[in-house]
């Protein structure tokens, strides 16, 4: 297959399948069902007609709004096409095994709708965590056996406890969803790398909080007044970063050795 084939498949497939996380992201914290009722616009109800439906072109053709009342279309639906048709192109031609490819499509299955919810919603559903840990966990046995279950068990049980602590003690600043999503990402990326999903998650989250703090001075009614910033997409970072460059976290954790204490 050529190049140009590649690119135009992994575009539509991602289009479709990011059409279907964005409905995830929408109905999961509204308790919905995600099978019933077919695609409707989500302020006057109206079904979508097959015309609407296309990934990427019907809302590039209604200019963001529903035919019907002429409100904006929630940004998730949109967000979810356009970037989940980046990452398969991306995934597409990332020099990678097989497996890995599988694990990031995977992975990036959970973590762009526990993100989206994260930011609007401000938690992380069990239901989606949950079904991070179970896939995480049965992958690897299906590409690595009863060796790859144990890697990734250790992954789940490392990335939940510490968190899991931390949400106990100081519930304001974490929650236990954060708990359970790294543990479903330990589940994905086992736990040696747990230590680079944690850095760059608390580095950029910190990254985040300052610019927050510039955009927002506290105090001040500006655009973030009153916003917390949620932990989840920074986790989904750090997850996206391990699965992406295996060998980074060897880089890491050998300049973490040479600090002297
Ligand atoms: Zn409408």
């Amino acid at each position: 297959m050529t190049d140009l084939l590649i690119g135009i498949s992994a575009l539509v497939a991602g289009g479709i399948w990011g059409s279907f996380l964005g409905v995830l992201a929408v109905r999961v914290p509204q308790g919905l069902s995600i099978a019933t009722p077919g695609s409707r616009c989500d302020h006057c109800f109206s079904p979508l007609t097959i015309s609407e439906l296309i990934p990427l072109i019907s809302w590039i053709r209604s200019g963001g709004r529903c035919r019907s009342c002429a409100q904006r279309i929630l940004p998730e639906i949109p967000i979810s096409e356009f970037s989940t048709s980046f990452f398969f192109i991306f995934v597409a031609f990332l020099p990678a095994s097989l497996e890995e490819r599988a694990a990031l499509v995977l992975f990036f299955s959970f973590a762009l709708p526990l993100t989206l919810i994260d930011i609007r919603h401000h938690r992380l559903p069990h239901i989606l965590t949950f079904s991070g840990i179970a896939t995480g966990l049965f992958f690897s046995f299906f590409t690595m056996g009863g060796k790859g279950l144990l890697i990734s068990g250790e992954g789940a049980l490392i990335g939940f406890i510490p968190v899991a602590i931390v949400a106990l003690l100081y519930s304001r600043g974490m929650g236990m969803g954060d708990a359970f999503w790294l543990a479903a990402i330990g589940a994905f990326t086992g736990p040696m790398n747990l230590s680079l999903v944690l850095l760059a998650a608390s580095s950029t989250g910190i990254l985040a909080a300052f610019a927050a703090h510039y955009i927002n001075p506290p105090g001040k009614r500006g655009p973030l007044f009153g916003k917390a910033l949620p932990f989840g997409p920074f986790l989904s970072l750090g997850g996206f970063l391990a699965l992406t460059f295996p060998g980074l976290v060897h880089v890491i954790n050998s300049h973490i050795m040479e600090i002297p204490l």
